[in-house]
């Protein structure tokens, strides 16, 4: 009951994530061969641009969090692209470079907002979403508006952006290969905004190529489908995602299926596992400390642990704790199949010595206890609040035997 509370009490604490750069290690570029997408996926595209098939509206779409949005500035700098191969942009020609930075005057952007006073179109905060996603460019909803810090507004693509992308199909194109219009999350567009798009789509102008990129298609009209040409990203699989790893991390082969196989294909975690593996593994360290510390509770170490997580921020400490689920799965594997295990030697030396404190009788409850903490961190409870309660609870779970 107490424990309960405790729990609950942490949502009304909710703390604020501190702002700072996800990876250390990462520089996105978003060249196809950097795009965790399936390659299915990217020689169609090549194919499309280099048959002159390409539709003037194409509609990009996969989970939210998917490859759909890299996949989409992937393709619009392959078309800009000035002196680009059968496979890929060539990455360094003038248009490539101004691409690196979301700055290609013809790339025009639509995504949606939080409406305020001062906020009443994209290019309002065109440099905050340049920087969140040239930060982690498998952008979900939730990643942008906190990023913006607003998290309870409603995302939304209004009437004043509907006349804004109209202002804008009368610009000329710069660099005279047309001009490419991205619309991510079209889903957000309120009513006004959709009918505008969709006469714009039946009547299209010329030079002018429209990205759409969603990951709610239900929620479009069936009459902006029936205009667009239809890209479904489906997810990478693991070695596709070890490929991308390996290339943007400068990990090994080696090194960077261990990290996708880890993530279990999940590009975000598979970026944090990645860019931690360059400076050595600091979730081993975290998970070696608190076990240690949660069986024999010393509250002066784990308070210690508590403030040096904190400090990591939320989406590290999301990861510890899928790191830590891994950890246990591997716990119970190494007394029976240890050839299956295929973590770093530190991590198997660890493994060895405290896989007897994790048994058949405590695994399904300490998963379920750091499912559940997982679960509040996204939500953005006290993480101080979740991780005492997690080592209290795992104190007794490993005691339990
Ligand atoms: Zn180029």
């Amino acid at each position: 009951m107490i424990r309960f509370l405790f729990v609950d009490l942490a949502f009304f604490i909710a703390e604020k994530e501190s702002p700072g750069g996800l990876f250390k290690s990462y520089l996105c570029l978003m060249l196809f061969a950097d795009v965790a997408a399936p390659e299915s996926i990217k020689s169609r595209l090549t194919e499309l641009a280099g048959n002159g098939r390409v539709a003037h509206a194409l509609l990009f779409f996969g989970q939210d969090g998917g490859a759909q949005l890299p996949t989409a500035v992937a393709f619009a700098r392959y078309l800009f692209c000035g002196n680009r191969g059968t496979q890929d942009s060539c990455g360094t020609c003038a248009s490539c470079l101004k691409v690196n930075k979301l700055a290609h005057p013809d790339l025009h952007w639509v995504f949606p907002i939080a409406l305020s006073k001062d906020v009443r179109k994209s290019d309002d905060v065109i440099s905050e979403f340049r920087e969140a996603f040239l930060e982690f460019p498998y952008l979900g909803l939730n990643d942008w508006f906190n990023s913006l810090d607003a998290e309870n507004k409603q995302p939304v693509i209004g009437k004043d952006e509907a006349n804004e992308i109209i202002r804008k199909l009368n610009y000329t194109s710069y660099e005279g290969r047309g001009k490419i219009m991205i619309i991510w999350m079209p889903e957000k567009m309120n009513h006004e905004a959709s009918n505008k798009l969709l006469k714009i789509l039946e009547e299209p102008p010329d030079e002018t190529f429209f990205f759409l990129v969603s990951s709610a298609i239900e929620q479009l009209l069936p009459t902006i489908l029936s205009r667009v040409q239809m890209i479904q990203v489906h997810n990478a699989n693991v070695s596709e995602v070890a490929k991308v790893v390996a290339k943007n991390f400068q990990l090994n082969q080696q090194q960077a299926e261990h990290v996708a196989a880890t993530a279990q294909g999940n590009i975000k975690q598979a970026f944090l596992l990645a860019d931690d593996n360059v400076s050595g593994n600091i979730y081993l360290d975290l998970y070696r400390n608190f076990m240690r510390n949660a069986l024999r509770f010393d509250p002066f170490k784990i308070t210690g642990w508590i403030d040096e997580i904190q400090g990591l921020g939320r989406e590290k400490q999301k990861q510890f704790l899928i790191y830590a689920l891994q950890m246990f799965r591997n716990s119970i594997l190494i007394k029976h199949i240890p050839q299956q295990i295929t973590g770093s030697p530190e991590e198997r030396d660890f493994l060895q010595k405290f896989h007897p404190y994790i048994t058949t009788q405590n695994h399904e409850a300490l998963t379920e206890e750091f499912g559940k903490a997982s679960y509040h961190i996204e939500r953005n409870a006290n993480s101080k609040i979740v991780f005492m309660d997690l080592a209290l609870k795992t104190n007794e779970l490993l005691n339990k035997k």
